[in-house]
């Protein structure tokens, strides 16, 4: 399964990457709200646009997932 998201339902909010434990390890940072200054996370938001940037990273908790409030962000097989 692969990390995914839907630009549809996506709001721009952010969530996704401040919960994924995953970002917060190789940014710390974000855990103060403050957006990664990094690529090397698996996500980040750009323009009010999420962007995976290292899908191969997450360990597929669905931490993510649970909390976006539309599911934009979410794993699937293609
Ligand atoms: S499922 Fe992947 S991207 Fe989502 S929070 Fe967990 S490690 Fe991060
Ligand atoms: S995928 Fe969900 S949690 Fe992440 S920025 Fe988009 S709306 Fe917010």
């Amino acid at each position: 399964m692969m990390l995914k998201i839907n630009q549809d339902h996506c709001l721009g909010c952010g969530a996704c990457v401040i919960v994924c434990p995953i970002n917060q390890q190789i940014c710390p940072e974000i855990t103060g709200g403050n957006g990664p200054d990094t690529t090397d996370v698996i996500m980040l938001v750009e323009n009010g646009i999420i962007k995976l940037f290292h899908p191969e990273k997450c360990n597929e908790c669905l931490i993510c997932n649970t909390t976006c409030p539309t599911k934009a962000i979410y794993h699937g097989d293609k």
